[in-house]
């Protein structure tokens, strides 16, 4: 009898028994709605696909034939990463930002991701998000319990955290431990900061003694190879984070790594000592390839010129063509974003029935099949209207080789476009001919 009562008691309210924390809790918005959208391309719909924010080039062949030499590669490694790796990784950020760390200092997992959750789990005090921000860094803050505190960036500073904003909060409760997450090329927004920018966030972060967790995944995306690490101006606080999801393509695979300054070393250990008890340590054919990665070398160059100029032909044309539909959106500096301020077509949208940005989203996909993301699912306010593009619905692999034999400086136009990524121009226009209409 109890037996039975105890089922039902299951049936009735499956919720209970699980941890506070993740009690309704959902699945992360970017893999939900590309989940969605093959659903809706099985039943036989045209879809677009600018929800998922997924590199669309292939990964180079020199890190896929490191990949295949090694996958035999059957032992574990050590917990914070094959040495030879560390060692590419710390040299990979000496060479191209001038910041000397040494292999120790690195931290190898599987994904930026999982790293950035186990620095949540680890650190005792607040997480400070500028936003609009990535979907997860916030739901990983929920899931651990951790406080979270969200800074609303303007419009007008082009959604970035401006120095005075951090000092501002600093000065609230000071000395407050606090890691604040600055993430450029930004998700959503495809904007980066200005060197002077950077100067003057390192200055206040250094006043108030932060943690500056600076998420450099789209560094190498920058559109003109040219991305700055803050950690060059506050190489004591700073902790930068890259990986081979997005410069490489290898989203997939799953590795990411975190470089921290000498001073955070018990961070690093801490962390190290969860990921000994959860995942061990990362798949051992995946480091092999990603030493080559990180290593580098003039066909890494050639296939990142290639890169960023498709993003670059691509982001720009996308860009005038949205504005030209009435919405506001920044120039992108680097990644494969654009941020969409809806709220000058208010009006318009209301009188379809829309209020929110989650309704936006919702009517856009029904009447176009076009799959974009709410900005509130990046930290925003529902009614502000804003939505996050991610313009890589294309086969990158013809652009690549394309693009980069393109005489210098030059950007692809829009020939170049409808050629090579004629899915996302489709996609946009469509975007663009619903805004308008
Ligand atoms: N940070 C940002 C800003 C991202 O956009 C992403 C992935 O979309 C990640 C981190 C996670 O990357 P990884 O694949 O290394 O876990």
């Amino acid at each position: 009898m109890r037996a039975v009562l105890r089922a039902a008691r299951m049936q009735r309210s499956p919720d209970v028994n699980l941890n506070l924390n993740v009690r309704g809790m959902a699945p992360s918005a970017t893999v939900a709605i590309n989940e969605r959208l093959d659903e809706m391309r099985r039943a036989g719909r045209e879809v677009f696909k600018l929800g998922l924010g997924q590199s669309p080039f292939p990964i180079p062949e020199p890190v896929v034939e490191a990949l295949r030499r090694h996958a035999s590669a059957k032992d574990y490694l050590p917990v914070k990463g094959l040495p030879e790796l560390r060692e590419a990784v710390a040299e990979n950020l000496a060479q191209r930002q001038g910041v000397v760390r040494s292999a120790e200092q690195v931290l190898v997992g599987p994904g930026s991701k999982e790293l950035m959750f186990l620095l949540q789990l680890v650190y005792y005090g607040d997480l400070v998000l500028p936003t609009p921000c990535w979907v997860s860094y916030a739901p990983q803050a929920q899931i651990i319990g951790r406080r979270n505190c969200f800074i609303p960036c303007r419009r007008e500073d082009r959604w970035n955290l401006t120095p005075e904003q951090l000092d501002r909060l600093c000065r609230e409760d000071r000395g407050r431990p606090r890691i604040v997450v600055l993430n450029y090329p930004n998700n959503p927004t495809g904007v980066t900061y200005k060197l002077d920018e950077l100067k003057q966030l390192a200055k206040v972060a250094r006043e108030h003694r932060v943690v500056l967790l600076s998420d450099e995944i789209y560094g190498e995306l920058h559109h003109k190879g040219q991305h700055v690490s803050i950690a060059r101006f506050y190489p004591e606080g700073t902790i930068v984070s890259n990986g081979l999801s997005k410069w490489c393509g290898a989203g997939g695979w799953r590795l990411g790594a975190f470089v921290f300054p000498p001073g955070l070393g018990w961070l690093r250990d801490a962390m190290a000592a969860v990921a000994s008890e959860t995942f061990t340590s990362t798949s051992a054919p995946i480091q092999y390839a990603a030493v080559v990665g990180f290593r580098g070398g003039p066909w890494l160059d050639d296939y990142l010129l290639g890169a960023r100029r498709t993003l670059r032909g691509l982001g720009r044309w996308a860009r005038e063509v949205l504005v030209a539909a009435g919405v506001h959106c920044e120039r992108p500096d680097g990644a494969f974003y654009l941020f969409l301020d809806c709220s000058p077509l208010r009006d318009r949208l209301e009188a379809k029935g829309i209020r929110t940005d989650r309704e936006l989203c919702e009517h856009l996909l029904e009447e176009t099949g076009v799959g974009i993301l709410p900005g509130s699912d990046f930290g925003r306010g529902p009614e502000e209207l804003t939505a996050r593009i991610a313009y890589v619905d294309f086969d990158g692999g013809p652009p690549i080789e394309e693009a980069r034999k393109l005489p210098k400086g030059s950007t692809p136009g829009e020939d170049f476009l409808r050629r090579h990524c004629g899915r996302t121009v489709t996609a946009i226009e469509r975007v663009a001919e619903w805004l308008a209409g």
